[in-house]
């Protein structure tokens, strides 16, 4: 064999290995004479539709969800168009493996169940060499970046490293729900140390044995990392997840402005929930400036809800001031007063002047919430008085128990249909079945920010958006809203059923990138058909031809 045909030969069977550009046994006869595939392969070649069939039958076929979830990674690892035909044409029943609540289970296990990495890893020992290490990853058209310190892993807490499974679910999702294809996708654990006792004990712990980094050290490595980001892959968007709170907020307002960037726990969630209120509103037919929210955890999330919802009403032309006297909060101290001695900076706006409140069920029946929204992390505060008491209050109840995995759900949907006899409108951040309850099937909408964050990065990237703005969040939100249809709502839901997302994320997509152009955010030209420029640069699971 001389050197070229050696190259031709080697160039099969790097393809083979190169999960991008792997068929596995769908390489036609013709691919393998042209690639030197013969005799690699199986002589069978078999269709993307069979070969479909065949990892659907294995996934189901797995004695439990986290070993399916180690399938599809496994398969993702091969062969990235199956994995994303298979994720793309059975989403319903694929989102909750690669995202929560399996996501999370993965996360705990990581040490155990490591076996091939993927994705980036930057930590503290790669201080000064950051922009050098970035070189290293193989893929030189990066995109978007989703990163986290894994300091609050879904409700989990401190997971650390091992919160790696975040990022890759994540950009997983956004290849398979707004088409960002997966070469320009880029996974990024920011490993400062952990907290986490049990993990520094562990010996099978993966990351750096060490307390986490704060303040000047943690925040000057950040700046390395972004700094070499935008250096290695110009224009590249970063979406900040789970992150803990002190951090998350402080590196929003840090970095909002200056370049494009979002969080996704703040914006995403605010953004989703929301859609989901607005959802509500055509039920009962109420109107939004009408809701006395009540939230159960003043963090992240439950801040971003807020901050969104008085968006939405300043932008009907209420006072911030009004607006923002509708939201109240408990959290672990009870209700949120300004007479406590010390208020973080994010709840300050939000501190009433009111006498203390210790209980949760009892803020609920002083304050008589027509929407209470769980954003905690606490599973069981929404007990039966809770529930009982919303119904008595209100005709339709809004119960949004949006924390995850669903282990942490603040109530399940059959306990909020149930305890309300039916009248809650509920929606939950991790999936639930449908519940019959009486004459009817109530299928619970999941209020989750996938329905949003892909959409936005899809429209921030086909724009060249140098900032991602609050504005944005909430054209996304509107434009969430209308697509829930009446058939929908009449089965309960407030949200688009999720074999939609593609759809769902287009539209939204096309509203961020309407205001990047309209707003002057952006130096690229404006395109004259916008939404055709994103359904174009729509990623879609199809083999290369190689003959
Ligand atoms: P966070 O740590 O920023 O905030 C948690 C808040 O809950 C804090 O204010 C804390 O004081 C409060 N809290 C904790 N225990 C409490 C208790 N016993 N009683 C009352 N309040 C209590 O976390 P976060 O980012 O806001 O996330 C919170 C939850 O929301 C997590 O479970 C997360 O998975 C979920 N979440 C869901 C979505 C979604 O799309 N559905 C998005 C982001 C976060």
């Amino acid at each position: 064999m001389n050197d070229n045909e050696l190259s031709v030969f080697n160039y099969g069977v790097k393809i083979i290995h190169d999960p991008i550009r792997n068929k596995g046994t769908a390489f036609t006869e013709a691919d393998r004479e042209a690639l030197n595939l013969t005799g690699l392969l199986p002589p069978r070649v078999h269709s993307p539709a069979e070969q479909e069939l065949r990892v659907l039958g294995n996934i189901r076929n797995q004695p439990t969800d986290l070993d399916r979830y180690l399938y599809l990674i496994s398969l993702q690892d091969r062969n990235e168009t199956l994995f994303y035909r298979v994720v793309m044409n059975n989403i319903e029943e694929m989102m909750p493996l690669i995202y929560t609540p399996t996501v999370g289970a993965a996360c705990q296990a990581f040490q155990h169940v490591f076996r091939r990495p993927r994705g980036f890893y930057v930590s503290a020992r790669d201080r000064g060499n950051i922009k050098k290490i970035l070189q290293n990853w193989p893929h030189k058209d990066a995109r978007i970046i989703v990163i986290t310190d894994g300091e609050r892993i879904l409700g989990l807490g401190d997971l650390g490293v091992q919160g790696m499974g975040i990022p890759i679910g994540k950009l997983s999702l956004y290849t398979a729900c707004a088409g960002i294809h997966p070469k320009h996708c880029l996974p990024v654990m920011f490993d400062v140390g952990t907290n986490n006792e049990s993990l520094l004990n562990d010996p099978l712990y993966n990351g750096l044995e060490q307390r986490r980094i704060r303040g000047e050290k943690y925040d000057a490595l950040l700046d390395e990392f972004i700094e070499a980001a935008r250096e290695v892959f110009p224009g590249i968007l970063i979406q900040f997840e789970d992150f803990g709170n002190t951090n998350a907020f402080r590196l929003l307002d840090k970095y909002r402005n200056k370049l494009n960037c979002f969080n996704d726990d703040i914006q995403g969630t605010g953004a989703v929930a929301l859609s989901g209120i607005m959802g509500a509103m055509r039920i009962t037919g109420e109107k939004l400036a009408d809701q006395r929210l009540l939230f159960l955890g003043a963090g992240e999330a439950g801040i971003g809800t807020a901050d969104a919802f008085v968006a939405a009403l300043v932008d009907d032309g209420m006072s911030v001031e009004e607006a923002r006297g509708k939201c109240w909060f408990v959290d672990t101290q009870g209700l949120l007063t300004s007479d406590r001695d010390h208020i973080a900076d994010h709840k300050q706006r939000f501190a009433r002047e009111n006498p203390p409140i210790t209980d949760f069920t009892e803020a609920v029946n002083t304050l008589k919430p027509t929407a209470i929204l769980g954003l905690s992390g606490q599973p069981g505060s929404f007990p039966k008085e809770v529930i009982e008491a919303m119904a008595k209050i209100n005709k339709r109840p809004i119960i949004f128990a949006l924390s995850n995995p669903t282990s942490k759900a603040e109530c399940t949907a059959e306990e909020a249909y149930r305890w309300s006899k039916g009248r809650a409108i509920f929606a939950s951040g991790s999936p639930f079945d449908a519940v019959k309850f009486g004459n009817n099937t109530h299928v619970p909408g999941q209020g989750n920010n996938v329905y949003i964050f892909p959409g936005v990065g899809l429209g921030a990237i086909v724009s060249g958006a140098r900032v991602v703005t609050d504005e944005m969040f909430l054209a996304a939100s509107y434009s969430l809203a209308n697509q829930v249809s009446e058939a929908d709502l009449s089965r309960g839901s407030v949200y688009p059923p999720l074999n939609k997302i593609r759809e769902v994320c287009a539209l939204i997509a096309y509203e961020v990138a309407k205001i990047a152009w309209d707003k002057g955010l952006t130096d690229l030209e404006e395109p004259e058909d916008i939404m055709a420029e994103i359904r174009k640069a729509m990623y879609l699971p199809v083999y290369p031809h190689y003959a």
